[in-house]
């Protein structure tokens, strides 16, 4: 084949009639570089075939491409030098070529060197031309890039959200197949349709329009909707929907669409919703006041009796006033202890528990303005984060002026009845001593029993009497204490002496005090008494009762150890409580009014002391006090 006469390479005013040379001789026109010189120089592969296939030439590309070399290949049948080439397209398109005498064009993968060709074939009289553009490069960034397409669109079509595009119209130009799936559509009953344009968007219709409105004005800014669409099978879904104009943005020109199912957790929202609706019927309607507050002491939450209390007339009204309203409206209550102390504020339940403690305490609260007093049990309980710190305090008020007024008269009661049995068992006494005396002067042994006998019981009945006044004055906070120098160790020993005749324990006393202390001698001697006559009481079957004394630099400490019937832990923290008392099937046999603990109690904490018991149940029990060494 003669390259020169090929027509498809012949330069567009090459003439027809120039004198033909070998092709190794013919030159460029208008030039003395030889064709060869170019084709040598070419990138790509070049070729020329006769009628038979054999090789006419073939330039330098080309050896490294078939792998052989120019001396090997010339002049023979390019089939029957490398055989597998007839398995190739090569092959079948060259004989394309010579039939219909027409340019092949095809692209082909050479497996021997690896590489993509654009192949051309031209014909001619002589043969045909092959000419093999490497493309290796363009094939593999095509690869590349259909590669990240398909990455793209799995991920598209496989994510849980939905992605629609339209045009500016809102026309749908391609919905991915989650959108649909969502509403239960398949994807081309959805494009070419209006998005948002569907009639079972029942109450979407005029915030789409101005989702879409601002999606046109705002390019590029994402835009975000709720609402609620219908699905195909007729029940309703929540959609969030996203738009973005990438109307502008070349290759995308459209505007992005992102829908996200978000139904369940709208309906969590309902319940969620509803059960807060639910929880605040609930706390608005019990009698208690409720309030939480935060860290800082802002209100977080109020019921509308907590905000009657403090003189608002809801709880709306409250949580909505000024901090400074709000103090200016508590400003007019003042606050009172039990015992009628004015309540310092670090000693509020509310304050405490901002400090990490439960605490509770029974308050009078004033309205100086109203002149109105209600009694108030305050309990407050601190609510920790993660971290451990308080996070909230939750103040519960419970009202309780009715039941306090009723105690009141109660305690009012007691202490008439006391004062007013105290006289009649006085004079009992004094007759009971006179009568004693003159028949022991008879020597009526017999009368004398039962005189002995009723002295007992009167010695009783005026210690309960004398314990019930006791109760009254500590209530009534008048309970008298003398400031002298007690000598403890004597005073025990005396108590001890006392007693111990009539008990068949032995009270042991183990220790001494060596020190005096300030405080009430009679009422010190009573708490020692009460300690001591419970021991015995409570240990019937035991031997002894231990008393210990010991004393640091500053306190002294007296604990009496019985080993009786000992005491459940649930009670312990309440034993000291007045009238509080112990009901067991074993103990129900031990007479007794529960008011000797809190007496003991009361006398030690106004003396500046603590009482407290340890004890195991069936083993016995250890009831300690400590007093301030002055
Ligand atoms: P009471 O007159 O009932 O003994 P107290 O106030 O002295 O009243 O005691 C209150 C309750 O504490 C008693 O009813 C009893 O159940 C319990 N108690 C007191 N001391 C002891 C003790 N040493 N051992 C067991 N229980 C005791």
């Amino acid at each position: 084949m003669d390259l020169a006469h090929d027509e498809s390479l012949r330069s567009p005013d090459q003439n027809d009639g120039e004198e033909q040379k070998s092709t190794s001789e013919q030159t460029v026109q208008g030039s003395a570089i030889p064709y060869t010189t170019i084709f040598e120089h070419m990138p790509d592969a070049l070729l020329a075939l006769d009628m038979q296939g054999r090789i006419t030439y073939l330039n330098h590309q080309t050896e490294s491409f078939l792998q052989k070399t120019r001396a090997q290949l010339l002049g023979s049948s390019i089939w029957e030098a490398i055989p597998k080439i007839r398995d190739t397209p090569l092959f079948q398109n060259c004989q394309q070529a010579k039939t219909t005498g027409k340019t092949v064009s095809f692209e082909y993968l050479s497996s021997a060197v690896n590489k993509w060709f654009h192949v051309h074939i031209y014909p001619s009289e002589e043969g045909v031309c092959v000419y093999f553009q490497d493309i290796t490069e363009r094939k593999q960034a095509e690869e590349r890039l259909h590669q990240s397409e398909k990455h793209f669109r799995a991920l598209i079509e496989n994510s849980a959200d939905g992605i629609a595009l339209t045009d500016m119209h809102g026309v749908i130009t391609y919905a991915s197949p989650s959108t649909t799936r969502m509403v239960g559509y398949l994807p081309e009953e959805f494009v070419g349709g209006r998005i948002f344009g569907r009639k079972d968007y029942p109450d979407g219709g005029e915030a789409t329009r101005r989702l879409m409105a601002r999606v046109l004005e705002e390019p590029r800014k994402s835009q975000l909707l709720e609402f609620r669409t219908g699905h195909k099978n007729g029940t309703f879904i929540w959609m969030e929907v996203t738009g973005i104009n990438l109307l502008d943005e070349p290759g995308v020109e459209a505007i992005v669409w992102n829908f996200r199912d978000v139904t369940e957790r709208k309906q969590l929202e309902q319940e969620v919703a509803k059960a807060k609706e639910q929880l605040e019927a609930i706390l608005n309607n019990v009698a208690d006041g409720i309030v939480v507050a935060d860290a800082n002491n802002s209100l977080v939450y109020v019921n509308d009796v907590a905000a009657r209390m403090t003189g608002f007339p809801s709880a709306a009204a409250m949580l909505a006033a000024p901090q400074s309203a709000f103090g200016e409206r508590l400003r007019r209550f003042a606050t009172w202890d039990e015992q009628g102390r004015p309540l310092p504020f670090k000693e509020r339940p509310g304050f405490q528990a901002s400090q990490g403690k439960k605490a509770h305490a029974l308050v009078l609260y004033q309205d100086t303005l109203a002149d109105q007093g209600y009694w108030t049990l305050m309990r407050a309980q601190p609510i920790f984060d993660a971290q451990a710190q308080v996070q909230f305090v939750v103040s519960v008020f419970t009202d309780i002026t009715e039941q306090k007024e009723f105690e009141q008269r109660k305690d009012h009661f007691i202490s008439m009845a006391s004062h007013e049995l105290k006289t009649p068992l006085a004079i009992l006494s004094a007759f009971t001593q006179l009568l004693r005396e003159r028949f022991e002067a008879e020597d009526r042994q017999d009368v004398m029993l039962h005189l002995s006998k009723m002295d007992d019981q009167i010695t009783r009945l005026t210690k309960l009497v004398a314990d019930l006044l006791d109760i009254s004055k500590m209530q009534a906070g008048k309970l008298e204490l003398a400031q002298e120098a007690v000598d403890m160790d004597e005073l025990l020993r005396e108590v001890v002496d006392n007693l111990q005749p009539t008990t068949t324990h032995r009270l042991l006393v183990e220790g001494a005090a060596h020190r005096s202390i300030t405080g009430d001698r009679d009422r010190l001697g009573q708490v020692l008494m009460n300690l001591l006559t419970n021991a015995i009481k409570y240990s019937p079957q035991a031997e002894t009762v231990v008393v210990r004394v010991a004393q640091t630099r500053d306190t002294l400490t007296v604990s009496v150890q019985d080993f009786g019937i000992g005491i459940a832990q649930s009670h312990q923290e309440k034993l000291f409580e007045r009238f509080y008392r112990v009901y067991s099937e074993k103990d129900q046999t031990y007479p007794g009014l529960g008011i000797g603990l809190y007496i003991a109690h009361e006398i030690i904490r106004r003396h500046g002391g603590k009482m407290w018991v340890d004890s195991v149940e069936g083993k016995g029990s250890i009831f300690s006090f400590s007093l301030p060494i002055r």
